[in-house]
């Protein structure tokens, strides 16, 4: 997976890439990143690359010409024609599917915006994907690209060890991870769950699929209407709604199982 990265402040893109695993896949050669400083292909000579919004208003706009250079620039040096990500809060909400889809590319070119963001003709032309990473506005594009591609390098053959990818993580099949514990088995009065110590594979496959139906149902609901539920699960949720299970859920998280259960 080759990434490169269109943005005013390349600096902050290398050091945050640069640790860990991402670092270390780097280092491997089974990601590269290459940053462009867009400031480099100021119109004026003078690294300046943005201008004042037509119709008024406060801020500044980063100027069509300058992006459209630096892309050109980029584009011939790949030698095709990547998707192009703009990061913007008003793109379609980045999830695990997303991550997955933009996996399969070879290349991707992430364009990172500032200060009231970039002026629309050049999105027109060059853009292929809008992303935003949440409903909140940063004050650039620079970490929305960088959780971006952490996340898409998670899917990347050999980037996370043999042992790291076989984990089950949240969203995998629409729900959130069980709780973890490790050592100690005692922790200033709080034991870990006993199932957890018993050594029966079975059982402590159960536990945690009932943990992560249970932390989903209490977190994010809307998930489990996708769910694939088995015998089991449905057995499991069954005795949540009757009040059965170990484990008690509010009435209203009640209403909305015993919906879900009717279909
Ligand atoms: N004026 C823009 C608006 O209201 O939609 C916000 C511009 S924001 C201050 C500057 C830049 O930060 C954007 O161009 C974008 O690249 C980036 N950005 C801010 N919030 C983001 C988010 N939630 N997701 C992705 N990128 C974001």
């Amino acid at each position: 997976m080759n990434y490169y990265v269109m943005t005013l402040f390349p600096e902050m893109i290398q050091q945050g890439m640069n640790t860990s695993i991402i670092g270390r896949a780097m280092a491997k050669g089974l990601l590269s990143l290459e940053t462009v400083n867009i400031r480099d292909y100021s119109v004026t000579g003078n690294g300046r690359i943005d201008d004042y919004p037509y119709g008024g208003g406060a801020g500044m706009v980063m100027q069509a010409e300058p992006v459209y250079r630096a892309y050109e620039a980029l584009r011939e040096k790949i030698g095709s024609k990547p998707r192009l990500i703009y990061l913007t809060p008003q793109g379609k909400v980045f999830n695990q599917k997303m991550a997955e889809e933009f996996a399969k590319e070879e290349d991707l070119i992430f364009l990172c915006g500032h200060y009231e963001g970039i002026d629309e003709r050049v999105l027109e032309e060059i853009a292929t994907d809008f992303v935003s990473i949440g409903d909140y506005v940063l004050t650039g594009g620079e970490l929305p690209s960088m959780v971006m591609m952490d996340s898409i390098a998670r899917m990347v053959p050999g980037v996370l060890s043999n042992q790291e990818s076989g984990q089950f993580e949240s969203f995998q099949g629409n729900l959130l991870e069980y709780p973890q514990y490790s050592r100690p088995e005692e922790w200033r009065g709080k034991i870990v769950p006993p199932v957890l110590l018993s050594g029966h594979h079975g059982n402590v496959d159960r536990w945690r699929r009932n943990q992560s139906i249970l932390r989903t149902l209490r977190s994010r609901p809307e998930l489990l209407l996708e769910v694939d539920f088995d015998k089991k699960d449905r057995k499991f949720l069954q005795s949540l709604v009757r009040g059965e299970a170990e484990e008690t859920i509010t009435e209203e998280e009640k209403s909305f199982l015993a919906k879900l259960l009717a279909f």
